[in-house]
């Protein structure tokens, strides 16, 4: 398929739109005011004159053919982002008549969808205002605007309360047991790794002293932590407690409000490691089955089973965790509606408080992209809305959803809380409103002075690289003070 912009260069938010009906393939583009293309194309026209903006579109797609315009009155609205928006609309009208494809967030294509709700409720639009504007001028579906609606309002008793000072603080640990087959973060197996684990702790402890004193400095109060990856669990019960320490002695925790460690893997997990992060100060673990069919385990790589997930879940609240998260993913290879349906209810019956539904996403790195495309073809439409509706019922409230690049079905990933256990960290990633200062490998530090300016530090990528070039890294810490005496 060939994307032929003239008078435009709206190649990004087209071919958004275009990926929303022709999933899993490659584009070409090119600039030309003629159509001059024997395969599959879109030619995307803007023409202004001193009075009007033309927008059309003519699509050639799978043996069809199309194409539809409108004419724009420039004493209307004719900003720069009006025509992007326009055209977007014209493509997606064109392609849903080609494919009957009728994706649901409309022309919504980009990651944040409650970001913009967020927004518009800031200017003060009311819900009426608010859904007329995503259903006219994004083309959501009803069902989107009530999931955006309902997220956008279950934020803003935490958006609101937020101190412009306060800041969360992110560990990265970038290592897993084995590799799973639909990952594409940046994470190393053990057995590839583990001779960089030492050198890897001490630099991070090292780094959290540097950055507590910068914070100190700047006059900031640490709001949460959280323990990413990769899967920190992957670490010994001793090394967590090392890092853990460091960060209680570096950093004054009286204000810390909540403390996360993803203990992803059930595979990970053990009564030593548990007790470790509870005692201290962990009031927040994630447990991830991702599915309870032992089939789809085995077929994503999990290396772990569904009696391996219960034992830990059960171990965590005897060990007395309050607050645990479970993640699933709609659409992996081998899942079927029924054993989707099942692993929700399931997970609806153990009732942890956070509860964390993906939509399947095949970035280029995962393993699963290499292979057919068979899991395109999965009911994923039909898992995710009868997880929303079996979570709605058993009065759980979505709480952020951010969407990923090649989601299977352009679908989006929910957290799900119960009232009173929103995880503030997720929400102030997501929303892009609080500082989170990141250490470790793959890392990346969001300086925010919401809503004007957001800037970002990156860390080394990779553990081998954070370990080697860690003195250079550290200078760029700097940023973080040039950042807080320009503009907070
Ligand atoms: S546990 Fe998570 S980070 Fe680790 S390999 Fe699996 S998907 Fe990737």
């Amino acid at each position: 398929m060939t994307l032929i912009l003239s008078g435009n260069d709206y190649k990004y938010e087209l071919e958004g739109v275009l990926k929303l009906f022709i999933p899993a393939t490659q584009f070409t583009h090119m600039y030309s005011d003629k159509i001059e293309c024997d395969d599959d194309y879109v030619f995307a026209r803007v023409k202004e004159t001193k009075n009007t903006v033309l927008l059309y579109i003519i699509c050639r797609y799978n043996g069809d053919y199309r194409r539809q315009g409108e004419i724009l009155d420039k004493n209307g609205s004719t900003q720069k982002y009006d025509k992007e928006l326009y055209l977007s609309r014209v493509l997606y009208k064109v392609l849903a008549e080609i494919t009957g494809i009728v994706p649901k967030w409309g022309v919504l294509t980009g990651i944040r969808p409650v970001k913009r709700v967020n927004t518009w409720l800031n200017e003060g639009c009311n819900k009426d205002e608010v859904y007329s504007r995503l259903q006219n001028e994004y083309l959501c579906s009803k069902e989107k605007c009530d999931i955006a609606f309902a997220t956008a309002m279950t934020q803003k008793q935490v958006l609101d309360a937020l101190d412009r000072k306060s800041f969360s603080l992110y560990i990265s640990i970038p290592f897993c047991p084995t590799r799973c087959s639909y990952c594409s973060f940046i994470s190393q197996t053990l057995d590839s790794g583990r001779k960089l684990i030492p050198e890897y702790i001490d630099k991070m402890c090292r780094e959290i002293r540097q950055t507590a004193l910068i914070t100190k400095r700047l006059g900031l109060k640490l709001d949460t932590v959280y323990f990413g990856g990769g899967t920190p669990t992957s670490f010994e019960a001793e090394q967590l407690g090392t890092i853990m320490k460091t960060i209680e002695h570096s950093f004054d925790m009286s204000s810390v409000r909540e403390y996360t460690v993803e203990a992803g893997r059930p595979d990970t997990i053990t009564e030593d490691k548990l007790r470790t992060v509870k005692e201290n100060g962990c009031t927040r673990i994630s447990i991830n089955p991702q599915s309870l069919n032992p089939s789809v385990l085995e077929a994503i790589g999990r290396s772990h089973t569904v009696e391996q997930f219960y034992d830990s879940y059960e171990l965590a609240r005897k060990i007395g965790f309050s607050c645990i998260n479970t993640d699933i993913i709609a659409g992996l290879p081998n899942d079927t509606i029924e054993s989707f349906k099942n692993t929700v209810d399931k997970l609806v019956d153990l009732s942890p408080e956070n509860y964390t539904v993906h939509t399947l996403s095949i970035k280029r790195a995962a393993v699963l992209n290499r292979g057919d495309k068979a899991v395109l073809k999965n009911p994923t439409d039909e898992m995710v809305e009868y997880a929303t509706n079996a979570l709605f019922k058993n009065d759980y409230l979505p709480y952020y959803l951010y969407r990923q690049k090649n989601m299977v079905g352009n679908l989006e990933n929910i957290g799900w809380s119960k009232t009173g256990h929103e995880s503030l960290y997720n929400i102030y990633i997501m929303e892009e409103v609080q500082t989170i200062l990141a250490m470790g490998a793959g890392a990346s530090t969001k300086l925010v002075d919401h809503p004007k300016r957001l800037e970002r530090v990156f860390n080394y990528k990779f553990p081998l690289e954070y370990n080697k070039h860690f003195d250079l890294m550290i200078e760029r810490k700097k940023q973080i003070i040039d950042f807080y005496e320009q503009n907070v």
